[in-house]
């Protein structure tokens, strides 16, 4: 049985019907960019994630840069960031002039390590995104009291946490603003780019809306120098559709998540997720690790299994940040992160006999690899 790493065709049959219908509707409507179905759309994902406001914009890496614009970030300014995140976390703060200080994640649980934050915070630091990676949110709580205390903003990177929960709330409204990815592969996907800024703060969420539409309110009068980042009326539609779907869909990856638990623990050498007592995960993807991962993974490929490596090069060893590496030094978690994870086939359309194929297969291999080290020594 063949088991790709992540089928959005399938997904897509599911709500086909209302896709075509929310696309026809824009179409005859004659109306592409800012119009009703954004309006529509950032009162329902506001709903949803419990906020006051969502802006819509073209994409998360844009939502994240558009926030620490409107906070009104300068050079020289400092972004607390994890060590181990996606590079778009990163950028955002570069594009806004200011400085990422990594700092490295709880190894259990993948995400930023709250107890870590406070040495890295200088008297330039503005601002800590702790991103909710893979679907589990990070231990928000002792980050907002830190950043209470130190006077600094918190700003969600949940690019990867659509519907997840810390503490029974949901992500996008724990901190002081949020950005979201609707990149076509992520819990709640657009056929294309998309994203989002949710907040309580209505200043914020102005300032967001201006900067996102060329620094302007009124058509043609400009207050400052803006952006043109704006998500548009066809994306908006079908994230509607697909935003009704949210819940049953990522209820479907527990599930998935739920038996490659069940089926996997125990093999040899093979860390497992863990979801601490406070997180309702959405498992965006699945990640597990093993010291022999590349092996691994060749080892599935030969099988029909897809993975994916989330992700390869940590931001501080990448080249976009080479001139940076003497700053930050080794980040040995990162680094050890990199070269073990592997990404499991996950998705809300993968049938429960494939994730059980997989299951049996990875526990297989670790058990085989297990006894090549055995007989090596
Ligand atoms: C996807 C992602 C982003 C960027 O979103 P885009 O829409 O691709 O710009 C930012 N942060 C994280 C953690 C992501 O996974």
């Amino acid at each position: 049985m063949k088991v790709p790493f992540l089928d959005l065709g399938t997904a897509h049959q599911e709500v086909r019907e209302e896709m075509e219908e929310a696309l026809s509707r824009v179409l005859k409507s004659g109306w592409y960019i800012l119009g009703k179905e954004v309006e529509a759309f950032e009162e329902e994902f506001a709903a949803y994630c419990g906020t006051k406001y969502c802006v819509g914009v073209a994409n998360g890496l844009d939502a994240l840069h558009l926030i620490l614009r409107a906070y009104g970030l300068a050079s020289g300014d400092e972004v607390i960031v994890p060590s181990n995140t996606y590079i778009a976390t990163w950028l955002a703060v570069s594009h806004a002039g200011a400085r990422p200080v990594p700092v490295e994640p709880d190894a259990r649980t993948f995400n930023i390590d709250p107890a870590r934050i406070e040495e890295a915070v200088s008297p330039r630091t503005k601002a800590i995104i702790p991103v909710h990676l893979y679907g589990q949110p990070a231990d928000m709580d002792p980050i907002l009291a830190l950043a209470e205390k130190r006077g600094l903003r918190v700003i969600e990177d949940s690019a990867q946490a659509h519907g997840a929960t810390y503490n029974g709330r949901r992500t996008g409204g724990l901190g002081h603003a949020a950005g979201f990815s609707f990149y076509p592969g992520k819990n709640l996907g657009a056929l294309g780019d998309g994203g989002a800024v949710t907040t309580n703060d209505g200043e914020l969420a102005d300032k967001v809306r201006v900067l996102r539409n060329y620094g302007s309110r009124v058509k043609y009068y400009n207050e400052v120098r803006g952006f043109n980042s704006r998500l548009d009326e066809m994306q908006a539609a079908l994230l509607r559709v697909k935003l009704r779907r949210l819940d049953d869909w990522n209820e479907r990856r527990r599930e998935i998540a739920s038996i490659y638990i069940g089926e996997m623990s125990g093999s040899p050498e093979l860390v497992l997720p863990v979801t601490p007592a406070w997180a309702d995960p959405v498992w965006h993807l699945f990640v597990v690790r093993h010291f022999r991962r590349d092996h691994l993974q060749n080892r599935l490929a030969e099988q029909g299994i897809g993975t994916l490596i989330h992700y390869p090069v940590p931001p501080h060893l990448s080249e976009a940040y080479g001139d940076m590496w003497c700053d930050t030094g080794p980040l040995p978690i990162a680094e050890a992160m990199s070269s073990s994870v592997l990404s499991l086939p996950m998705g809300p359309h993968m049938g429960f006999d494939q994730a059980r194929v997989v299951s049996a297969a990875v526990r297989r291999e670790c058990e085989e690899l297990a006894v090549d080290r055995r007989l090596s020594i």
